[in-house]
Parts: structure tokens; C-alpha cells; sequence
């Protein structure tokens, strides 16, 4: 059933009500903690004077991506109430605990603590359990799209792409990214079925959901950063536009590259020394050296070639690895979409 807003309707979620043409914001509860204050999931409304499709946007479920809450703040600043279509839900930071920690997953749970394997989530769970299943049920569920934004963090830096599911209403939103997001990581199928991540939750309840992977903390300083920002505001604005929530044209690509991931092991553990040449979304050929491993007196250990043809997509950002780490992504080229 489409959750379009009808006319001048209020939106709610929660006890957070945003009447046509204005904002709200608030926090909704998650879980009691052991002092008695309340862990809650930030959530801004901007609604709209006109019907139109709610579009949720959610950032730091990692809370060590720092791009995608830039995003949200950008986005819910220059969203102008009284020139909206529709609704658009924005969550700075869906996993606060972790931000608070400044790492990838919550700190209060030493199992099952990255909320990105645990969607949909359980009500009677741990609380990244809980905080998924109130993202499904209460926000993200009350969408009729939803993008969630992901980064490298400090380990990788990846190259812009939307990551959509094998649905035909999340390639499209994938698509609707514009222009600059003519690669697309399609994820699941038989080989690969996937679960637990936030994307795959909501496609599997009807939400046309997709995910976006772009840059890292190797671009934290401002400048390469609000370029990363800028992609993802970009892409959202133009999904707004296509789906007609803003006035204005959108752009889209010329063609879309579908690709699948490959993750790129080592056999030995070494310090990575990237070849010169390697760069992102630079198209390798099957045994093109990708980096060299050395050990720590100086000797050359292995050579990392890529596995198949294919895109390099993102690569990691730690100078020593343990054996049998990815070291770079791949994108084997599954298709093209015109
Ligand atoms: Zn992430």
C-alpha cells in the first residue's frame, strides 16, 4: 500500500508530528539505559504542502561513517517546507550509541553489535536488535523509499555507488541517484542471498530501499570531504526530483554499470603498498597486479593480482594486514542497464 501523504495530512512517527508545511523533530525511544535515561533514534520531518512520497534517509548506523549525517544535516537545512511534495524523514545518526563510541558498531552489546547484520531487528532483542526493529517498524517502514548511507570508515575508501537489491523499484531509486551514480552494486540473488542489512529488511516489506557506499576517514578534511557530502546530497536531490518531491530536472546516466562485489584476499600477511597506477573505478584486467605485500624487513611477500576483470571499487586504507583479509574490492561487471 502506497504511504503517500494525502493533501494538507499531518505526518506522525511516534509522538514526532510535523503538520503540512513545517518541521519536527524528536527522538524515538529505543531502550531504557541502566541510569534511566532513554536511547532513542533522532529523527527529523520535513513535511510538505503537496502529496507526495516519504523518503527516508538514514546515517551512521556505522558510527564511524561520518559523511552520510553531513548529508542529513545539509539536506534537512535546504528543504524548504512550504516546496515540498511528500515527506522527507531524516536520521542523522541511527545507531547513537556507536557514535557516541565513535566506532562501527555499539559498544553496550560485545555480540551481535553491528546493526547493519542484524535488520529487521527484534523487539525483545539486544538493543541493536531493537534499534533495527524500530527503524523498520517506525520510521524507515513508513516510507515509501528509503536510502541508507554507508562509508569506508577508516578501513576502506570506496568509490561512489548505489547499492540496490535485485528488485525492480530498488534499481530504479538506485537509478534515480542521477548521473553521477552510474555504477550500481547489486546485491543478493541466488549466489549471493543476503540478509541482516537494513536495505534487504526493507525491500523484503515493500519499502524500495538502497544503500550508498562512498569515500572514508582517508578524506575526512573538509574540501575532500564535502565532495563525498556533495555526491550524496546530490543523488538525494535528484531522487527527489525524479520521484517529484522538488521542482527541477533530473539528470540521469547515460547508461548504468550493474556490478557485483569481489572481495580481493591476500594469501600472507604484509604491509600493502597499492601499485602506482591502482585507482578507483579504473576498469584491471584478470592478473593485473593490484598491490605488493612486504614484510617488516623489507622484503616483497606477495603479489595481490586482480582476481577477474572488473572494477576496482574500493580499497583499504590500514597499512598492515593479517593473511586473508580483503585488500580491494571488485566489481565484477554483471550487466549493463541502458
Ligand atoms: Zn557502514
Amino acid at each position: 500500500m502506497s504511504k503517500m501523504t494525502t493533501g494538507m495530512a499531518p505526518f506522525s512517527i511516534v509522538d514526532i508530528r510535523a503538520e503540512p508545511g513545517t518541521r519536527a523533530s524528536g527522538y524515538v525511544p529505543v531502550a531504557t539505559r541502566i541510569d534511566g535515561s532513554t536511547i532513542g533514534i533522532p529523527v527529523i520531518v520535513v513535511n510538505g504542502t503537496e502529496p507526495g512520497p516519504v523518503l527516508s534517509v538514514d546515517a551512521s548506523c556505522h558510527g564511524d561513517e561520518h559523511e552520510g549525517t553531513l548529508a542529513v544535516l545539509r539536506l534537512a537545512q535546504r528543504l524548504d517546507p512550504s516546496r515540498l511534495r511528500g515527506t522527507f524523514i531524516g536520521v542523522m545518526a541511527l545507531n547513537v550509541p556507536a557514535v557516541e563510541a565513535m566506532q562501527r558498531g555499539n559498544p553496550f552489546d560485545h555480540w551481535n553489535s553491528d546493526l547493519n547484520r542484524l535488520f529487521p531487528g527484534a523487539l525483545d532483542g539486544n538493543l541493536t536488535q531493537r534499534i533495527a526493529h524500530v527503524h523498520v517498524n517506525d520510521i524507515a517502514g513508513k516510507a515509501d523509499f528509503s536510502i541508507s548511507l554507508h562509508s569506508g570508515a577508516s578501513y576502506v575508501y570506496w568509490s561512489p555507488q548505489g547499492v540496490c537489491g535485485q528488485n525492480q523499484a530498488s534499481v530504479e531509486l538506485a537509478q534515480a541517484l542521477g548521473e553521477e551514480w552510474n555504477v550500481l552494486w547489486q546485491q543478493g540473488g541466488e549466489r549471493a542471498p543476503l540478509t541482516g542489512n537494513c536495505t534487504s529488511a526493507l525491500n523484503a516489506r515493500g519499502v524500495a530501499a538502497i544503500t550508498i557506499e562512498v569515500g572514508g576517514a582517508a578524506e575526512r578534511l573538509p574540501g575532500p570531504f564535502d565532495k563525498n557530502v556533495d555526491y550524496i546530497v546530490n543523488g538525494i536531490i535528484n531522487v527527489m526530483r525524479t520521484y517529484g518531491m522538488l521542482e527541477g530536472q533530473p539528470t540521469r546516466a547515460r547508461s548504468w554499470t550493474l556490478v557485483r562485489q569481489r572481495a580481493v584476499r591476500s594469501g600472507k600477511a604484509g604491509m600493502i603498498v597499492p601499485e602506482p597506477n591502482l585507482t578507483l573505478r579504473s576498469f584491471v584486467e584478470q592478473g593485473t597486479p593490484l598491490l605488493r605485500l612486504y614484510n617488516l624487513l623489507g622484503q616483497e611477500v606477495e603479489v595481490v593480482t586482480a582476481p577477474i576483470d572488473g572494477l576496482v571499487m574500493g580499497i583499504r586504507t590500514y597499512q598492515y594486514y593479517p593473511p586473508g583479509w580483503p585488500l580491494v574490492w571488485m566489481g565484477e561487471i554483471v550487466g549493463q542497464l541502458p
